[in-house]
């Protein structure tokens, strides 16, 4: 109907367990993989070193690792746990074994700086940190130990059958999850995710997934701290999956793997398609003939790509996903080959969710093909921005709507397309870089009269950040001929921020437009940048 107002997921329905039933994700995934028909499959593999962990031995581990956190740590329900470490066999583990806790778990990636670290803890104020040998120095005290997950002690506490578990109660609406994203504006955030929502995310993935004969071998480029990696952990043990873990995605490594462990699906980044199709020659010689489907997300991949892609592995089932943190996750995807045909496409929206079309001026829901804001309703929507009224308030509407933030239309099929970001946002390799916590690093240097931050195409990276800069002609401490260059400002900002998020070019201005509001005009500033998109 052209007059649709409201668009519904067209899926298959899914079975949730009751709300009110007490359930912890872990629990949830563990009674998924106890009706598997395999009775003792693989869970995880390191791919660097091809160690292997069983499911029998896998829950184990994780109940051993609950007791000792309970009874030795004294972890108790709703404290939070920071997470602070590079992919590894033992964090998801890790993760089943607070959630199953009650604990809520704040994974970070492992390249923050210090200041990025405190500034997080901040927001969600961990009691415990678990990080590795390489990690560890960047985290400030707190007060239960900081446990390093890489050491021989974890690896003993894991086998060991030493502490009885107490029963733990946790209901499905508590928090399971806080993770880190800058949502529509401003800097970064502790978006809250419940059991519940994980529950709803783990269900409409079992719901869609055919019947195997085999398990399906999971190749685990994503990161664990972030979303994407995060419910995939819990997903792959629902599924009964081996999860062939790889500490970085690199190509080479990864198409070895695929190789190795006969890779039966991998979840990339536009980055690694994009590779994976560029560099002429790069896969020949790998036996990737194990690999039967590719799910992208985490940011825009062009048609062109998708095209390439699968004139290159026509057996390999191509489906473009898209989600966000505070989606917990994806939202929507593509199910199938022939939906991978709907070029440009990020595949139809998941069950149980209600989506609307909004005009950003009006405010009106628009009929299908038109454009306007994303806004979705449904059971995988974030609980809120933890200790933030005001930002919640700004996301989260009356009647359970929340703002995507990104310009979207919906097909009369019901495919979703993602056309451009509304928000602040900048995705450099599906990493969020939030352009308000650079602009207040490049507002602190003294020869900075005024700075804005926008993304700028790079075929690599997707996005890089660039500043707009407003050099201070009267600086005190310098000359007063002396103007700051460019390199300065990259290496200043370089010096205190995660690689990801490193400026990557500058341009100098007279003056950072803005609404009379003060609202930086991002969108006038990247037509500055970019004369062709005008
Ligand atoms: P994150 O919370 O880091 O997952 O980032 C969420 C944002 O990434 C979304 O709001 C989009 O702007 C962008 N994004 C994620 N997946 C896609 C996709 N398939 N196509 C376009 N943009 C995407």
């Amino acid at each position: 109907n052209s007059l649709t107002k409201t668009f519904h997921s067209l899926r298959p329905p899914v079975r949730l367990p009751p709300e009110d039933t007490p359930l912890s994700a872990t629990e949830y995934a563990f009674s998924l993989r106890a009706n598997s028909p395999w009775p003792d499959s693989v869970a995880v593999i390191n791919s660097l070193t091809g160690q292997r962990i069983f499911y029998s031995d896998f829950i184990r581990k994780t109940n051993s690792l609950s007791a000792y956190l309970q009874k030795v740590i004294k972890l108790s329900q709703n404290d939070v746990a920071f997470v602070l470490s590079p992919n590894s066999v033992q964090v998801p583990i890790l993760y089943l074994s607070l959630l199953s806790l009650g604990v809520v778990v704040s994974p970070v990636n492992p390249v923050s700086t210090e200041s990025e670290i405190s500034s997080l803890i901040q927001l969600s104020k961990p009691v415990i940190a678990f990080a590795t040998s390489s990690t560890v120095h960047k985290l400030p005290r707190l007060k239960y130990q900081t446990v390093l997950i890489d050491s021989p002690e974890f690896n003993s506490v894991m086998t060991s059958s030493k502490h009885q578990l107490d029963p733990v109660r946790v209901s499905q609406s508590d928090l399971a999850a806080i993770m880190y994203s800058s949502g529509t504006t401003g800097k970064v955030k502790g978006v809250m995710l419940t059991h519940r929502n994980l529950i709803a995310q783990v269900a409409i993935a079992c719901g869609s997934r055919p019947q195997r004969e085999s398990p399906a071998v999971m190749l685990f480029t994503m990161p664990y701290f972030h979303m994407y990696g995060f419910y995939y952990c819990l997903r792959s043990v629902a599924l009964s999956e081996v999860a062939v873990v790889m500490e970085r995605s690199e190509l080479k490594k990864m198409l070895r793997a695929v190789e190795e462990f006969r890779v039966t699906q991998a979840a990339l980044t536009p980055p690694l398609v994009v590779a994976a199709i560029s560099k002429d020659g790069l896969t020949e010689g790998y036996d990737l003939s194990s690999l039967e489907g590719v799910v992208c997300g985490a940011a825009p991949l062009g048609k062109d790509s998708i095209v390439a892609f699968m004139a290159m592995f026509p057996k390999v089932v191509f489906a473009q996903a898209y989600g966000l943190t505070e989606s917990t996750a994806g939202l929507s995807r593509m199910e199938g080959q022939e939906e991978s045909k709907h070029w440009g496409s990020s595949g139809r929206l998941s069950w149980g969710l209600e989506a609307k079309i909004v005009d950003p001026e009006t405010g009106d829901a628009l009929p299908p093909r038109k454009h306007g804001e994303l806004w979705i309703r449904g059971p995988i929507v974030m609980k809120g921005y933890i200790g933030d009224v005001k930002a919640t308030g700004e996301t989260l509407l009356k009647d359970g709507w929340m703002r995507t933030g990104d310009l979207c239309y919906i097909d009369e099929d019901g495919f979703v397309f993602v056309v451009d970001r509304l928000k602040e946002l900048i995705k450099f390799k599906g990493f969020q870089v939030a352009p308000a916590e650079l602009e207040q690093l490049l507002l602190s240097h003294p020869e900075i009269a005024d700075a804005a931050v926008v993304p700028y195409p790079d075929e690599e990276a997707g996005e890089v950040p660039m500043a707009f800069v407003v050099r201070q002609l009267q600086s005190k401490s310098k000359s007063k001929s002396r103007l700051i260059k460019e390199a300065e400002i990259m290496d200043f900002v370089a010096k205190r921020v995660s690689p990801y998020k490193k400026i990557r070019r500058v341009e100098f201005v007279n003056s950072i437009p803005k609404s009379p509001a003060g609202k930086i005009l991002r969108k006038d500033l990247i037509k500055i940048a970019l004369p062709s998109r005008l």
